[in-house]
């Protein structure tokens, strides 16, 4: 038999307040914000003379602007970045040997659709961790579903999976995000089943989906993080085959505004809350 309206209707479908049945239906067919607004818009479309067709137009481009911003928030969440940050709180100045139009490029998202990565290299507090993430949130505002972690973290995520007999579900998840970024490969040595699995994600990912690499290391030091070379070898042949490098070699952007706090105390209302005689980095007390 097949399901009328009037089978999902609550009674009184043909008297009562048309303003219940109305807020029923709307729930129902998933539309909060024409639910939210369409008593005022009503009012102002009233006012201004707007026919019906212009008023109904009104309420549905709201609900899909909503929509599009609550799917957008959806794929932030789901990125899981450490924070969310974006290159309007970048300043390009303080690294001048990063290619900021190619970066700008970058933001575009295109290299998604091609399926090319990205490497970011360079020494510590030069702000690959700020780029990597602030081009994982414009994947998501551009509609790409994005995953965010570090190396360290994901060798780790890997190697629980295996020993769970969840290997595949994972490995499968990891192969289809748009965008993996992969953050501080190089600061943890990896065990030799923890580098082979990193490798196995690559290999998935090859010319399937775009990932992104930060490291604090040269290319001719991964050896060290992954224990071989003929493991190395096959990754970067598989990770630099379409990419862009960018490379973030300079002072650390978190040392220069300890030091310029220290010297201008008065200034720091608005920069990082790093404590101020301590190398976020290395932990070491500097010397005032
Ligand atoms: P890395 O990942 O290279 O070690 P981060 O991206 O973690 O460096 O940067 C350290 C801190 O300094 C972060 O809070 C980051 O937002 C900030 N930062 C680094 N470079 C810049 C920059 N050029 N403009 C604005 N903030 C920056
Ligand atoms: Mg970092």
């Amino acid at each position: 038999m097949t399901r009328t309206a009037s089978d999902t209707m609550p009674t009184g479908t043909t008297g009562g307040t048309p303003q219940i049945l109305l807020s029923h239906h709307l729930k129902q067919l998933k539309l909060p914000t024409v639910l939210r607004e369409y008593e005022k818009v009503a009012r102002e479309c009233a006012e201004a003379g707007v026919d019906h067709p212009r008023y109904l137009l009104r309420l549905i481009e709201l609900e899909l602007i909503d929509r599009e911003r609550r799917t957008v928030e959806r794929r932030i969440r789901a990125a899981r970045f450490p924070a969310v940050k974006s290159f309007d709180t970048f300043d390009f100045t303080a690294i001048p040997g990063l290619n900021k139009m190619l970066v700008l490029e970058l933001a575009r998202c295109e290299y998604i659709l091609r399926r090319d990565n990205i490497i970011a290299l360079g020494n510590s507090g030069t702000g690959k961790t700020h780029v990597a993430l602030a081009l994982g949130l414009s994947a998501c505002q551009k509609g790409f579903t994005v995953t965010f972690t570090t190396a360290a973290s994901l060798v780790s995520q890997l190697l629980e999976a295996r020993d769970e007999r969840r290997l595949l579900k994972l490995q499968r998840d990891l192969a289809s995000v748009k965008l993996l970024i992969i953050d501080e490969l190089g600061y943890v040595p990896l065990s030799s089943t923890g580098a082979e699995l990193l490798f196995e994600t690559f290999s998935q990912r090859y010319e399937r989906g775009s990932t992104i690499v930060t490291s604090n290391l040269p290319f001719e030091d991964w050896t060290s993080v992954l224990g071989s070379e003929r493991l190395t070898g096959a990754l970067l042949d598989r990770l630099t085959h379409h990419v862009s490098i960018l490379t973030m070699n300079g002072d650390s952007y978190r040392l220069k505004q300890s030091a310029a706090r220290r010297r201008n105390p008065s200034s720091g209302a608005e920069q990082n809350q790093a404590t101020p005689n301590v190398d976020p980095d290395t932990g070491e007390i500097l010397t005032p």
